[in-house]
């Protein structure tokens, strides 16, 4: 018997009152019962899902007739009613049976007992459930050992894998998140069944796939999620580009490093100071282009030149196929991939004003992530190093807020608009305008002019002449 959360014992007792009143049993099951053996606070889950033998929506709606302010929306299709109780989340659906066709993940579904309602879940740890009708309050099921590879911290499914998987393809991403979420392995013989069964992938949507991945990059180690996924083959069914990175070359006895990991150490580093979720992506992109741009030089050794371009350039077909957003946060990330080796060019002392200042404009408030983002790629095992470049950022940083302060760059903005240049010189919009707006900024950032509206206009009645067509 389960000493049942103080939290939600009351409203459990009800429920499980509620549905002996209608001769069904009910169980809470999954998530809130797996998170209330690995001690999460109770308060924390605030989705709760049920499962009765019999109607779930009978039993959700036999329920909110009898509780005070309670919104319950019913999904007849799938045969699901969902409650919203307080902050509460409860969902109910009727135990089933589901048997799968191959070509869709979309199951025949029958009524079932408990037993075939716990044989369809995805994982064992994710199959426990306790009954709540009186006089079984608090008896836990736990037909699959759930209990035991919770203590083991094991991940595997209650059935055979390959089967589960054949059934659902998104639980071999679900297998891998949860492993990377509670920091658990994943069985033996449950990797091989994803390894053989990761090109079924393809017929989960896409949406789904990253709503799973996303999981993992918000996860506390994302790497090892990422690591689980090369391991599994299913990293290559949605991203190719990120297993393109795995791997070294050596020639004249020089390697270089693997990017592979290196793109995870620096994702984890990132993990470690930031929740930002674009800040991860932009860690897991900022090298991707390394492959196409990889060159060895007899002198250089390895050089990856461009490879901060192309991988700017790449954003956008990634994001497009990973259904990631295609707005100001795709923009952000393709800003820090495009910009993430600038600081390192700052780091000398005899870097003029003029360098931090146009880097201070085209970050504008991405400055700080895309430090962020700089430190996160020093991954030297050589401490002493580290130690330096990260000196190099301090110093970096410390004159990029002196610049900021002195000139506010952040936000600047031309003091002369395209109107006025049009007018000084008596002429309409084309790339002209552009080029003038472009001279006057640099005189700005270089520092030949006041950064205000007089400086800028009498720099260009100054320069005018140079564009004035006398022809
Ligand atoms: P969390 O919500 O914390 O991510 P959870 O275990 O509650 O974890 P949900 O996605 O909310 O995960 O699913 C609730 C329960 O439904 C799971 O515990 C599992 O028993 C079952 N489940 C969810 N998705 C699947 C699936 N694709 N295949 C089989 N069972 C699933
Ligand atoms: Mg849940």
């Amino acid at each position: 018997m389960i000493d049942i959360p103080k939290k939600h014992r009351d409203l459990f007792e009800y429920i499980g009152k509620t549905a002996e009143s209608i001769g069904q049993k009910v169980y809470v099951v999954g998530g809130y019962v797996r998170d209330y053996y690995l001690h999460k606070p109770a308060e924390q889950s605030t989705d709760i899902d049920f499962v009765t033998v019999g109607s779930g929506i009978r039993l959700a709606e036999e329920l909110a007739k009898n509780l005070p302010n309670t919104k319950i929306s019913v999904f007849k299709q799938f045969g699901t009613a969902q409650v919203k109780y307080r902050k509460l989340d409860l969902e109910f659906v009727g135990a089933r049976k589901e048997s799968y066709r191959r070509e869709s993940r979309k199951p025949i579904v029958e009524d079932g007992s408990l037993e075939d309602d716990q044989l369809r879940r995805d994982l064992t740890i994710n199959a426990l459930s306790w009954c709540l009708n009186p006089g079984s309050f608090g008896v836990l099921h736990d037909p699959f050992g759930g209990i035991k590879d919770l203590h083991a911290e094991v991940i595997r499914t209650p059935i055979d894998p390959e089967k589960t998987f054949d059934d659902d393809p998104l639980r071999m991403m679900r297998a891998v998140r949860f492993a990377t979420q509670l920091n658990f392995r994943i069985d033996v013989k449950t990797v091989a069944a994803i390894k053989k069964m990761a090109p079924r992938l393809s017929i989960i949507s896409r949406e789904r796939v990253l709503d799973e991945l996303n999981k993992i990059v918000m996860a506390t180690t994302p790497s090892a999620g990422f690591a689980l996924l090369l391991e599994t083959d299913l990293l290559k069914e949605f991203f190719p580009e990120m297993v393109n990175l795995l791997g070294v070359d050596e020639k004249n006895g020089q390697r270089h490093k693997d990017n592979f990991w290196h793109t995870l150490e620096v994702l984890d580093n990132v993990a470690e100071v930031s929740d930002n979720l674009w800040l991860r992506w932009a860690a897991i992109m900022h090298d991707i282009a390394k492959p196409p741009t990889k060159r060895f030089d007899k002198n250089a050794g390895w050089t990856f030149h461009g490879h901060d371009a192309l991988g700017a350039k790449w954003v956008p077909k990634i994001f497009r196929r990973l259904t990631l957003p295609l707005d100001d946060r795709m923009k952000y990330v393709q800003k820090l991939v495009r910009l993430h080796l600038r600081p390192i060019a700052l780091v000398s002392d005899e870097v003029s004003d003029s360098a931090i200042r146009r880097l201070i404009y085209e970050a504008g408030d991405e400055i700080e992530d895309l430090m962020i983002l700089c430190r996160a790629d020093i991954t030297s095992k050589n401490e002493w190093k580290v130690k330096k470049f990260q000196n190099n950022f301090d110093r970096v940083e410390k004159r990029i807020k002196e610049v900021e302060e002195k000139d506010k760059i952040r936000n600047w903005k031309n003091p002369i608009s395209g109107q006025d240049i049009m007018e000084v010189l008596e002429t309409g919009p084309g790339p002209i305008i552009g080029t003038v707006k472009d001279k006057i900024k640099d005189a700005i950032f270089d520092g030949d002019i006041e950064n205000d509206y007089t400086a800028a206009y009498n720099y260009l009645l100054s320069i005018k002449d140079q564009y004035i067509d006398h022809s």
